[in-house]
């Protein structure tokens, strides 16, 4: 049995990782001269989206033997809506890094590699690599490489700007905002790195032609909103765009002996658009199967229910107006809707569809 893993991002090193826990090894071809996602940010994984997973860092170490170190777990997540805030308090999940810095979590997992070697600066193919390997995963990360070999449902484009930033940050502590004037259908969110950096974005799908064009305006907003919440100036380190990042799902996890893992299988889901663990899992469960321990196809039927049911939501939620928005975050005054979001072992995606029915039609 010969392996090959095209794309070293969270999907295709935890199944590299996996294979060499049960004696298998892998070659990982990844395109770019070094390992790491295209920008140096932080990431959010939350329990809120997550659940049965209350705690990914202890899920991942005691399940699979996969030890993540985030750079900070958070208890106090703020949400924002154009004249609201409410804030819900617990443990609410991790913040970690991604891209080339040596903690990002795509570091961490190639540290656990011990004999699979990862070729930088591939061009080799999928036509390619599939002549001369007896079972492939496809883990770029890009939907489209998926299309190329079967059809992929997309839900939405998403449009993204966002920005490293200094500050002065409460490092366990992320803030929300929902609110179309400058994130229409979307979101903006800062998630501290440490007490003096942190990353600012705004993401919201492309559905308007004029929404990507207003992008530079919608960022200056939230660039603002973000001053005026924290009450200090933003000072921007370094800032990035993305266009046209698809969220979907394919309509076959493996076809012969192909693995469709991470964002080419539809880990991301599209109510917020996390997709870290489900990528994670999507790599584990691939391996699984290649080494006989698991069926891939029947371990990812609870990933396309996870984003079935936060398609419901994502459409839920972009029926709503600010005024509507604003009730949605008035109600998480709430100390009941605060314990539902907040309950360990809570279906939390069906809490969440519970308390947005009443402002939508859906
Ligand atoms: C700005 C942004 C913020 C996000 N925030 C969050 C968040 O807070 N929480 C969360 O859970 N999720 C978040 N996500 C989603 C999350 O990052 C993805 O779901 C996850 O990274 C997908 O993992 P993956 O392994 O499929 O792809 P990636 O981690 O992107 O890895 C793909 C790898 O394949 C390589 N590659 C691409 N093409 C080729 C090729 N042809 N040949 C070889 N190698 C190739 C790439 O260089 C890359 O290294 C965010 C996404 C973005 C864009």
């Amino acid at each position: 049995m010969k392996t090959a893993i095209i794309g070293a991002g969270l999907a295709g090193l935890s199944c590299a990782v996996t294979l060499e826990k049960h004696g298998h090894t892998a070659d990982i071809f990844e395109h770019k001269k070094e390992l790491g996602f295209r920008y140096d940010i932080a990431e959010l994984i939350t329990p809120i989206l997550d659940s049965p997973i209350n705690d990914a860092v202890k899920f991942f170490s005691e399940t699979y033997d996969i030890h993540l170190k985030p750079s900070s777990n958070v208890q106090k997540i703020y949400v924002h809506s154009e004249n609201e805030s409410a804030n819900i308090e617990g443990n609410i999940g991790f913040i970690n890094l991604r891209g080339e810095h040596k903690d990002s979590y795509e570091s961490q997992l190639a540290q656990q590699l011990v004999h699979s070697k990862i070729h930088y600066d591939s061009q080799a193919t999928y036509e390619d690599i599939s002549k001369e390997y007896t079972h492939v995963v496809l883990a770029t990360g890009d939907p489209q490489d998926t299309q190329q070999i079967q059809p992929y449902d997309i839900a939405l484009p998403s449009a993204f700007a966002g920005a490293i930033i200094k500050g002065d940050f409460v490092r366990n502590e992320v803030h929300t905002w929902f609110d179309n004037r400058f994130a229409p259908k979307g979101m903006g969110y800062l998630l501290p790195h440490s007490q003096t950096q942190a990353t600012l974005v705004i993401v919201y799908p492309q559905y308007e032609d004029d929404w990507l064009q207003k992008r530079s305006e919608f960022w200056k907003e939230m660039v603002k909103q973000a001053s005026h919440t924290l009450n200090q100036e933003i000072i921007i380190e370094k800032e990035f765009t993305i266009s046209d990042y698809m969220v979907g799902k394919c309509n076959y996890p493996r076809i012969g002996n192909t693995f469709f893992v991470g964002n080419c299988f539809g880990a991301t889901t599209p109510f917020l658009g996390f997709g870290q663990t489900g990528s994670i899992l999507s790599g584990i469960y691939a391996a699984q199967d290649i080494c006989g321990l698991g069926n891939y196809e029947a371990l990812c039927k609870l990933l396309y229910k996870d984003y079935d049911d936060s398609l419901v939501l994502r459409r839920a939620i972009e029926s709503l107006s600010n005024h509507q928005l604003d009730l949605v975050t008035k109600s998480l005054h709430n100390s009941m809707v605060k314990r539902i979001i907040t309950q360990p072992n809570m279906s939390v995606l069906k809490g969440l569809s519970h308390l947005l029915k009443p402002f939508t039609s859906t």
